[in-house]
């Protein structure tokens, strides 16, 4: 299919591209950097060879939140998005804007938010899991009701959210002891990142916001295959979910949430998600340059669905969320 969109991939500066160093063996390393610090030109091959018309672009993991320090963080999110705006510039028919933002402070986020909209014409926000905060050993998760003002200016500014993994903290990644290689993106990733999504679903953040749009990457991090039983869990039982929000789980994941096919190019589960979410809320990514152009297009070019959700969730889907046009 010609005229994709993808918009799980990532790019790195000097200064974020050791945070990428763990997730590839010392063989791949060199292969990897060069590939994390490029923008105009191996990308854009592998984007001409594989029918890819435009990139939204974000900052690698877990890059600004794994900063306690907010000056640090702020001054490490405006370098960043600017770097980034001055790529977009350089070819805005091939490349587009997700803000990397300080979420230390939900003033200081909200602030950058809103310069990388109206001032670097960024169409989004791609935010790598929960935030470290000075002074604290705890991951500070989104749904704190500190962050409500921050979610009020996303929805007023009406630009989707990318909710990406990032891994554990050690001291919340006791269950991996000793099976490191479930650290990552083989199931720490889709683990964290999902019980962030749920934590955002069943807080009642959407009942006071419910024009907001989150987008979760990997297919939905597993959880489309999980919700009717969310819902239903023990359902002859008296006392059933309580939580602050007004409205079943899947209510919230059909009508807030976005998932990309980034880095997990399976039919199978493609035609799960598409039953679970619909082929409205679905859209192609790779998660370049961690995952490869090619094995995530020609997967999804010749993957077994009607013409008319491929070109949904190739690129019309992603047009309109974006409002690219
Ligand atoms: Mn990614």
């Amino acid at each position: 299919m010609q005229g994709k969109v993808a918009l799980e991939e990532h790019f790195a500066l000097e200064e974020t591209l050791q945070d990428s160093a763990g997730f590839a063996p010392e063989a791949d390393w060199p292969e990897l950097k060069v590939r994390l610090l490029d923008i105009q030109d191996r990308r854009l091959r592998e984007m001409d060879a594989n029918g890819i018309e435009m990139m939204l672009l974000s900052l690698n993991a877990p890059a600004v939140q794994a900063i306690p320090d907010l000056k640090t963080a702020t001054e490490l999110s405006r370098r960043a998005n600017d770097y980034l705006a001055e790529h977009v510039q350089r070819r805005p028919g091939r490349f587009k804007g997700l803000a990397a933002l300080p979420m230390q402070s939900p003033i200081a986020a909200t602030r950058e938010l809103i310069r990388c909209v109206k001032e670097l014409g960024f169409c989004g926000a791609l935010t790598n899991g929960f935030t470290q905060i000075e002074g604290s050993d705890a991951a500070v998760y989104y749904d704190l009701k500190s962050y409500w003002p921050f979610w009020e200016e996303v929805e007023r500014l009406d630009v989707p959210f990318y909710l990406h993994p990032r891994n554990p903290l050690p001291k919340d990644a006791a269950i991996y002891e000793g099976h490191r290689w479930l650290m990552g993106p083989t199931w720490a990733f889709g683990q964290e990142t999902a019980v962030h999504a749920l934590r955002l679903m069943g807080s009642g953040l959407f009942d006071a916001y419910p024009g907001l749009n989150i987008i979760l990457g990997h297919m939905g991090e597993g959880l489309p295959y999980s919700m009717w039983r969310i819902d239903n869990h023990n359902k002859w039982m008296r006392e059933q979910n309580r939580y602050p929000a007004k409205r079943k789980i899947a209510d919230y994941f059909r009508e807030n949430f976005y998932i990309t096919t980034s880095g997990n190019f399976r039919s199978q589960t493609l035609i799960d998600a598409m039953l679970e979410i619909g082929s409205d809320r679905i859209l192609f990514s790779a998660d370049w340059p961690f995952e490869n152009i090619d094995h995530a297009s020609q997967w999804f070019d010749a993957a077994p669905i009607a013409e008319g959700d491929r070109t949904k969730i190739g690129r019309d889907n992603a047009w309109s969320l974006f409002k690219l046009g």
